[in-house]
Parts: C-alpha cells; structure tokens; sequence
C-alpha cells in the first residue's frame, strides 16, 4: 500500500478536501471556503476567530510541514518533509473538530443555510411524488428532493436505505486523545511527532499556542459506551503511560503531563456498504464507509463526499443520476483508504518479529521517501469544482 500512517495528519484533526482551480470553466462557488485553499482559508480562520479568549470552540490549525518517526527502544526511524506547503499547496493541516465544525457552520450560515439543532430523525421515507420526507422525535417533518444521510457510523439512514447493510466492526483498539500545555518535551512547532511503540502508537504535535495535541491508538477489548464514559482520565492517564513506559520516546512523558483533557472511543470501521443510494435517499462519510482511525482519513473522506456530491447535483439533471454518478466517483477510493487504514490497525504494536520488520520497512522508506508530494495518491487528490461531471 502505497500511503504509510507518516503521510496522514492525525486526530484530533482533518486534512482539507482540495478542489484545483481550473481556467477550463466559468469559476463557481465552492462550497466551503475552509476546504478550498491556502488565501480563502485563511479568510475563513479569521472570520471564525474566537469572540473570548476562553472560547473553547476555536483554536488555530497546527501545520506541522515534517512528521518525525521513532520506535522502541528510542529508535529514531526517520523524517519525511510535506513538500506541499512549500509548493503553495495547503500541505497537512491538523485541526481540532470543534474548530473545524465552526468554521463549516459560520460559512453556511453566511450562505444563507438554515441550521436546526436538536432533531433527531427517527424514519425516513420516499412517496409517491418521489419526495422523501423525514419525521423527527419532536414530532416535527421535513419534506425535499434528496435526503443526504451524514449521520456518522452507526447511520439511521444507510439501515433505511437496505435493512441488510453491513454492521461496523470493531478494530481490536481505542483511541485515546488529549491535550496538553505542561510537557517537559513537546514537539517542536513544525513537527508531528510519531511513536511506534512497543505496546501502542502514539502521535502528537504543537497547536500555534504551544498546547500540545496527541493521540494513541492501543490494543483492548471492545468497550461498550457505557463502560467507556465510566473510564476516568486519571485511569486512561495510568494505563497509557504504563503502555509507554518502556519505550524511552516522548510519549510517556506527555501522557503524564495531561490533567483531565482526556477522552477516549472505541475505533470502529466499515470497509464497504454495498447500496450508498435509494429513491432519493444517499449516504455520505462514515455512514457509506468508514475508516479505523490509524490512517487518520475519515473526516477527509467525509469532506471529500461532500464536495464530490455537490458537484454531482449541481451538474446533473435529476437526484437518480447525481447519485449514482457521486457514488461512481466516490466508491473506489473511499473503499481503498479504508483497506489501507484497516490494513495500519493490524501493524498497530504487533509482536517482536513483526515489529523488528515493520521498523526497518518503515526506516527504509523513510529514508528513500523524505516527502510527501502532491502525487501520493491519497494525500494528492484533488477535486476540480470547475470541472462539469457528466453521467
Ligand atoms: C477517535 C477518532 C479519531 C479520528 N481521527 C481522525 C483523524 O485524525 N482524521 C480524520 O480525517 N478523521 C478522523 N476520525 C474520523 C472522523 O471523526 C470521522 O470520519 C468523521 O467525523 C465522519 O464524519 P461524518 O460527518 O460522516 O460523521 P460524524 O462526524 O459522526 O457526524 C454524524 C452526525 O450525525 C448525527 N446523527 C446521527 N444520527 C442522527 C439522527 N438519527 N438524527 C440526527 N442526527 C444524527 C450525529 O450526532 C453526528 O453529529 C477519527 C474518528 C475517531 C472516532
């Protein structure tokens, strides 16, 4: 496979969407300016700025333009450089949720998108007329042409669209993230730090603020919701700074230094849901297929979705044909990084052997990659929004 987890940004982030701009057609709008490029987003970052210091819901992206890797026992694996930046490209960008859900919600909200919070869609159907109309719990309805079901991995709508749908599974981890301003070592501003170790990966780069930001990805026995929320942050502190202990890598230390900013899941993927579309109804991001957090993908791919999906409906004459065009120019790839994400999980702390390999594999390459280009074929996609997609 050709991406490794040193080519991904990582939680708690997203990697933009990219759409080139083209001299072939008449410019349209994009349809957010946060994914669109380096000038608009920073346009959009301003607009969104915090209105408090405190304002929790906002933070600068990190932007780190190297990703250092390192194993145990210390072991430094290698460096690669995101040569994208450099080209004028946006380059990897990590990005908390939060911030990344404010900046889509203010850009819709200046186009004029209705926002309503707090319905949960309960049913969905499609009458005669080909309408599909949905019913909320507050006993509320909506009526439209197209309902776009982006309600996440455990997706009401791609149940609704083939009550045979695949069910998620569960990788074998929980991901574990927190955030930090007391680390002894941070990484350096520009740099994402990875950790293979022994027992778990870790990952962790510096916020503009010198708050540091990281994940782990580590082995356990599946966890139902409940038995997760009755996790502590100390207990998860403890446990993967147990994890850690040996490896003699940054990652113990910034574990350690976390007060109670932790929280954890359990990572779950959907390699391929076979029907994506039905009479009107269509399903988007982790709903039509999701990856295991270790390629870090799954917000990009969501993204991604969405830009491919817009243009299909603005380009086509009916829902039927936008859907199946989206779903054609959509499926081999989302598919392929969930393989690719699925396929990191199982290297995810293997034993002696394997581990012995997977170092000096990931060294190897490493050492002959040194960047990360704009034609790597998950990283380097593009979506042209001025091209007109045909059926
Ligand atoms: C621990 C972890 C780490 C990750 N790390 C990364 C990363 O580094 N990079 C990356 O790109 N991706 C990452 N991902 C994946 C990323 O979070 C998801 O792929 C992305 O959020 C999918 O977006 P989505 O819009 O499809 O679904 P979601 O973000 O899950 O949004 C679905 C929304 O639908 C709502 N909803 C569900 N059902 C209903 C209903 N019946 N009625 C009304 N609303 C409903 C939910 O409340 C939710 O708000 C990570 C995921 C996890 C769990």
């Amino acid at each position: 496979m050709a991406a490794s987890p040193v080519r991904s940004p990582r939680w708690p982030c997203t990697r933009r969407a990219s759409t080139r701009s083209s001299t072939r057609r008449t410019p349209r709008t994009p349809p957010t300016r946060a994914v669109r490029s380096s000038s608009s987003r920073t346009t959009a970052w301003r607009r969104c700025a915090p209105s408090t210091p405190m304002d929790r819901s906002w933070s600068a992206p990190s932007r780190a333009s190297r990703v250092e890797s390192s194993a145990t026992p210390g072991k430094r694996l290698g460096e690669q450089a995101d040569v994208r930046a450099q080209d004028g490209d946006l380059g990897a960008v990590t990005i908390r949720r939060a911030t990344l859900a404010r900046v889509l919600r203010e850009e819709a909200v200046r186009r004029g998108v209705r926002i309503e919070y707090g319905k949960r869609l309960l049913a969905a159907q499609t009458g005669p007329d080909g309408r599909v109309v949905g019913s909320f719990a507050d006993g509320g309805r909506a009526v439209g042409d197209v309902l776009i079901g982006a309600d996440g991995i455990h997706s009401l709508i791609r149940r609704t669209i083939d009550a045979g749908a695949p069910r998620p599974r569960y990788t074998g981890q929980h991901t574990v993230c927190g955030y930090t301003r007391d680390a002894t070592a941070p990484p350096a501003p520009d740099t994402y730090t990875m950790v293979f170790g022994k027992q778990a990966f870790f990952g962790a780069t510096a916020a503009p603020d010198g708050e540091v930001w990281w994940f782990s990805n580590a082995p356990a026995a599946e966890l139902s919701k409940a038995e997760l929320a009755a996790v502590t942050p100390g207990q998860w502190r403890e446990r993967l700074t147990e994890l850690f202990a040996e490896d003699q890598t940054p990652a113990a230390d910034i574990v350690r230094a976390t007060g109670e900013n932790i929280v954890a899941t359990a990572a779950y993927d959907l390699l391929s849901t076979p029907v994506w579309s039905e009479e009107g109804m269509v399903i988007v991001g982790d709903a039509a297929h999701a990856c295991a957090p270790n390629a870090a993908q799954g917000a990009s791919m969501a993204i991604e979705d969405g830009v491919v999906l817009a243009k299909c409906l603005r380009d086509l004459p009916g829902p039927r044909s936008a859907l199946a065009a989206y779903e054609g120019l959509r499926r081999e790839r989302v598919e392929k990084v969930a393989a690719n994400s699925a396929g990191l999980a199982r290297r995810n702390a293997p034993g002696p052997v394997k581990r012995a390999l997977r170092d000096a594999t990931m060294a190897r390459r490493l050492d002959r990659a040194g960047t990360t280009g704009g034609d790597d074929w998950l990283t380097g996609y593009r979506i042209d929004w001025d091209e007109t997609v045909s059926a």
